[in-house]
């Protein structure tokens, strides 16, 4: 609101920035007012914007990877790509408090094709190591499947990595496989037909009906964390996780339940056939070299 929160264009849209910033952190589909005093925030705002910019050729960002487990045998049966940001003055950047940002401004993009180049080229690594293959998990913002091209950067992020694709898995959320739905339903089935596998991260958590599971071609759904979390204690979450199991199978969708912490949720999972999960109790996410030693002890 002019005056009130700054004098002149640049000010006022950068305080709407910061206020939406805050709305999309408080769960989003909610409004905020820019706070007084909120000028501060804004410009560190810019600040990580910038820093932000170019981070990854200034050898700032490293993915690290997390496995996925077969719980019956205990087998590394795939690896998720996690972004990390080791920034020169604050120390290691979580994804949640950058991730955000880097969709607002676009620098998603590059970011997200930088992400899949490394865990590409990572997974023929461990190919090559003589490591019995597995699919890589790339997340992949909605951002970056607004792009005419992107079937085609995916293509060419394999071939440049000698990866078949068949060993790549990207992980969409249900948001943003619902935007713009006809063009993602198309661009689905061209990354179908490459023979790169999708998943449905953080599933439960969106607000999406479910008649999508059919249409679209999708091979896994992995249950949000929030159901997991609450396996032990809560009734309800024991049910709803149950019926997306049930679901999955069903549909012959594969499911994975994410956020795995304890000894008491694995059984649950493994009483109700959910066989494959992720999670500190596991496996946390680590550093390629360290994510290389632990698949070579496992003897892959
Ligand atoms: P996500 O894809 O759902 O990834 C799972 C997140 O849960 C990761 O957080 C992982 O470290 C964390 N996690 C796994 N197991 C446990 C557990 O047992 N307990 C707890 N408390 N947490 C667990 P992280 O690495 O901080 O990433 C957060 C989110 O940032 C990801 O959620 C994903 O949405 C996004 N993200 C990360 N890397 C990328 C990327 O390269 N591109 C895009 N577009 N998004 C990314
Ligand atoms: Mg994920
Ligand atoms: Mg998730």
């Amino acid at each position: 609101i002019y005056p009130h929160h700054g004098a002149d264009a640049e000010s006022l849209i950068k305080a709407a920035d910061l206020a939406m910033y805050d709305a999309k952190g408080r769960g989003r589909n909610n409004y905020r007012l820019s706070s007084r005093g909120a000028n501060v925030a804004v410009d560190e705002l810019f600040e990580l914007e910038k820093s932000l910019r170019g981070a990854a050729e200034r050898g700032e960002m490293a993915v690290h990877y997390q496995p996925q487990v077969d719980i019956t045998s205990g087998r590394i049966v795939g690896m998720e790509a996690l972004l990390r940001w080791q920034h020169p003055e604050r120390g290691l950047v979580m994804p949640d408090q950058f991730i955000p940002l880097a969709e607002e401004t676009g620098i998603i993009i590059p970011l997200g094709e930088w992400v899949l180049r490394q865990a590409c080229q990572q997974n023929r690594r461990w190919q090559q190591h003589g490591l019995a293959p597995f699919r890589i998990s790339v997340n992949v913002s909605g951002r970056q499947l607004l792009q005419q091209d992107f079937a085609e950067k995916v293509v060419a992020a394999l071939d440049e990595c000698e990866l078949d694709a068949q060993w790549l898995k990207l992980e969409l959320t249900e948001t943003s496989v619902l935007q713009n739905a006809e063009e993602v339903l198309g661009l689905l089935r061209q990354l179908k037909s490459i023979g790169v596998d999708i998943s449905i991260d953080d599933f439960g958590s969106g607000y999406a009906g479910l008649a999508y599971l059919k249409r679209y071609p999708i091979d896994t759904i992995k249950i949000d964390k929030s159901f997991i979390d609450g396996l032990v204690g809560n009734a309800d979450n024991r049910a709803m996780a149950q019926a997306m199991i049930a679901m999955a199978q069903a549909l012959g969708i594969g499911v994975v339940a994410e956020g795995v912490e304890n000894t008491d949720q694995l059984t649950f999972l493994y009483e109700h056939q959910c066989l494959k999960a992720q999670g500190f109790y596991l496996a946390r996410p680590m550093p390629a070299e360290a994510a290389t030693s632990l698949l070579q002890a496992r003897c892959h």
